[in-house]
């Protein structure tokens, strides 16, 4: 349905006040058949909130084992022991792997895995020792919420002792993943592990406790309704005034290949532009909203980046995770440049940051259109 005149300004107007959107705002917005209105509310509070930078990284994507005990309906990755193409990574491996990028200004290593069922505790601490002993200036941001909440399972122990002891092998950040769609109702029928919101967001709320920042993601695209994803949002936003805890907020297309909703459409791109303005416009205590390239495509990214997102993720040399789910057709890596440029050709200026969010090197903006039409002639003179 489509909003009307009137409401639609009386959105704008408190959008431009600063208000907190409620979640009706959120479902409303949801249903504004005008992308271009959309896209510039949420470029205002982008504006606002991060100016004209657009932040990357230089990461890897490590992922340790792909075997996995539970079977996430959406899930191209997870492989069952003995599977072809399941493989299990021995420490030295992850260490050779993770050397081999040492030379491409790697700042973070991102590690995921599948729920492994019988490797032990123990391997993950030390794979994180190790990492951090062969590359002291990369920071680890390894493992979602779901498992942590497995290595509670396998060990006994609990999240925090979990937790200190990675961050004492070198942990700096956990992962955002795990979260999918907190909705019960759309979380039953897809997610095959035991952690749901109230464990996700206790080992977030246990993580921001002990001074690490976090990113959130939501896996939007697949059986959920747009109120489910304003539910995921005002989850996270009241988890937020809570820890502060929160860096960034990653929506992450759900890709219909090799999995066992392979016979649902993606979502197009209008429905990607919608989902990064309206999450840009109900976080508002969430200062970085991340458009990752690998799952949405580097043209609709760079969309994004006028729809409310104002972080790309950066030079991923490997993520097998989504190239697992093939046909998708987008690069599996970028280099630093092809990131500058693709920023600027977006209409931004691109700022390399480390983990934390800090400023490591910043770089010019787009160049000015009058100086691109300007090049031809240089050539004849
Ligand atoms: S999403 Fe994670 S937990 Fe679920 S099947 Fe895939 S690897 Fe396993």
């Amino acid at each position: 349905m489509a909003l009307t005149e009137s409401r639609k300004a009386e959105l704008a107007e408190r959008v431009s006040a600063g208000e907190r959107l409620t979640r009706r705002d959120g479902e409303d917005l949801y249903a504004a058949d005008d992308l271009a209105w959309l896209g510039g509310l949420a470029h205002s509070v982008r504006t606002a909130k991060n100016g004209d930078v657009t932040y990357f990284n230089v990461n890897r994507h490590l992922n340790l084992t792909n075997v996995c005990s539970a079977s996430c309906a959406y899930c191209s990755f997870q492989r069952k022991p003995g599977q072809k193409d399941a493989y299990t990574m021995r420490v030295e491996e992850a260490v050779q792997k993770a050397l081999s990028l040492k030379d491409e200004g790697l700042t973070e290593l991102h590690i995921v895995n599948g729920l492994h069922p019988t490797l032990p505790w123990r391997y993950y601490p030390r794979v994180l020792r190790e990492l951090k002993a062969a590359l002291p200036e990369v920071a680890l941001k390894a493992f979602t919420a779901t498992e942590v909440h497995w290595f509670e399972k396998i060990s006994g122990l609990s999240a925090d002792d979990i937790l200190d002891e990675l961050m004492d092998a070198g942990l700096e950040s956990l992962t955002g993943g795990g979260a999918e769609i907190f909705d019960w109702e759309v979380r039953q029928q897809i997610v095959d592990h035991a952690t749901h919101w109230e464990d996700w967001s206790r080992i977030h709320r246990l993580a921001h406790k002990k001074g690490l920042k976090t990113p959130a993601t939501m896996l939007y695209g697949h059986i959920e309704e747009p109120r489910h994803r304003v539910d995921h949002v005002l989850r996270l936003r009241e988890l937020q005034d809570e820890t502060g805890g929160f860096q960034v907020f990653i929506p992450l297309r759900f890709h219909n290949d090799n999995n066992k909703l392979s016979h649902l459409p993606m979502a197009q791109p209008s429905d990607v532009l919608r989902t990064f303005a309206v999450s840009r416009l109900m976080l508002d205590n969430f200062p970085h909203v991340k458009v990752f390239w690998v799952m949405h495509g580097l043209s609709t990214s760079q969309l994004a980046l006028n729809w409310g997102a104002d972080d790309m993720d950066g030079s991923v040399v490997e993520y097998k995770i989504t190239h697992d789910a093939d046909g998708f057709g987008t690069p599996d890596k970028l280099t630093r440049d092809d990131l500058l440029g693709l920023i600027r050709d977006a209409g931004f200026r691109p700022v390399e940051r480390n983990t934390r969010y800090e400023v490591l090197r910043e770089f010019g903006g787009p160049v000015p259109l009058a100086e691109r039409r300007a090049e031809p002639q240089d050539i004849w003179t």
